[in-house]
């Protein structure tokens, strides 16, 4: 037996990268693991920082995308919980429709879900 690919005992390896073809660059989540301490949800973090300082995700991160029919109101997120309750309490508070995209199927909220 060998235990050349045991994997108790992994070299550490590169830390993973993510690109984004809109920027043309592409990074590690060094930092968001060694600054941020971010473990599991360092891609995670790089997504969410990347969307709130340049207004888009990078490459294959796809959000949820909640967008309110009657307003310019329009939020991302990268999970569906917090979408959701966007869209909830802006029908709740508003009396819009608003629709919740993501991977997968698209739903409509509309006030009388949320009265
Ligand atoms: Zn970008
Ligand atoms: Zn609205």
């Amino acid at each position: 037996m060998t235990d050349e690919f045991s994997d108790d005992e992994r070299p550490p390896t590169d830390p993973p990268t993510i690109t984004c073809s809109q920027c043309q660059q592409t990074w590690t989540v060094e930092y968001e693991l060694e600054e941020l301490h971010a473990g599991n949800s360092a891609l995670e973090q790089f997504a969410m920082d990347h969307q709130r300082h340049t207004g888009h995700f990078p490459d294959e991160v796809t959000p949820f995308v909640v967008d309110c029919t009657q307003c310019p109101a329009t939020e991302q997120y990268l999970t569906r919980r917090p979408a959701e309750r966007f869209a909830e309490t802006h029908a709740r508070h508003t009396g819009h429709t608003v629709e919740l995209s993501g991977n997968e199927k698209q739903t409509t909220i509309s006030a009388s879900d949320v009265r």
